[in-house]
């Protein structure tokens, strides 16, 4: 049969088969560059959830090793220094709970577009602001950090707090002390370490089991943040995170776990 052979309506029900067709692949190639679309984006939000995972145990690591940093730390925080220190605490706090509801997105949206729902996976991480969150981390908390060891550098400073102080601000330094600062009036003001907390030997010794099962904790390094709970892409990975003996020392400072682990 040839096209000449058609009457009116064939050649209708076939253009209309046609356009039918061609409307077809348009919404597939549509659906299918829509998913694409989605899925970037998603990689996307998954990457910068990442940064901000590893930039908040980044500074929970270094939080917990600050009152460790300086070995002339030796007084107890006090006053404003203390309430500085607490409010970063409670920040980081605020940042994991933040950082949860993060990975209930990324899960949620992993799931959305499984099953090819490309526009809710836009929409979930449309409305997940991971870069502001980043902002805050560290405006909250890397700069009050880098303030507090500025404040501690020169607490313990081994000479004069006013020629110390011209040398944090780069300014011109005295050549002599001053004479009237509390360093020179009463010589080094000495800090106290942390007080040290207790280890419970049965929970140690558990602890000293699975790191003999388990070849990625025989690094101190990373052993010790597993038993103080500071989360890592690496123990995350590995689903360490969600082991019961994760954060079983977090009562105990970093530094003191830190110091029994490269003891084994
Ligand atoms: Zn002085």
């Amino acid at each position: 049969m040839t096209l000449l052979a058609l009457g009116a309506p064939e050649i209708t029900f076939l253009c209309l088969a046609a356009a039918g067709g061609v409307a077809l692949l348009v919404i597939s190639w549509a659906r299918s560059s829509r998913r694409q679309q989605a899925s970037e984006q998603l990689e996307g939000f998954k990457e910068r959830v990442v940064a901000y995972s590893d930039a908040m145990d980044r500074l929970k690591e270094r939080h917990k090793m600050l009152p460790f940093t300086d070995e002339d730390f030796t007084a107890p925080m006090v006053g404003e220094t203390l309430a500085a220190y607490q409010e970063v605490e409670r920040a980081l706090n605020e940042h994991r709970d933040n950082w949860l509801k993060l990975m209930d997105i990324w899960e949620r949206a992993q799931q959305q577009l499984e099953q090819k729902q490309a526009f809710e996976v836009q929409k979930l991480v449309a409305n997940a602001d991971v870069d502001s969150s980043t902002a805050q981390l560290n405006q909250q908390c890397q700069a009050e950090l880098d303030r507090l060891d500025a404040v501690i550098d020169l607490a313990t400073s081994k000479s004069c707090q006013v020629q110390a102080l011209s040398r944090h601000f780069s300014d011109p330094e005295p050549t002599e002390p001053c004479g009237h600062c509390e360093h020179c009036m009463t010589g080094p003001i000495a800090l106290e370490p942390m007080a040290e907390a207790e280890i419970d030997p049965p929970t140690w010794n558990r602890a000293l089991q699975l790191q003999a099962e388990e070849p990625t904790l025989a690094d101190p390094r990373v052993f010790a943040r597993f038993l103080c709970g500071v989360r890592s892409p690496l123990l995350t990975r590995l689903k360490l995170t969600k082991h019961a003996l994760f954060g079983c020392l977090d009562a105990v400072p970093f530094g003191q776990v830190m110091q029994r682990a490269a003891a084994i």
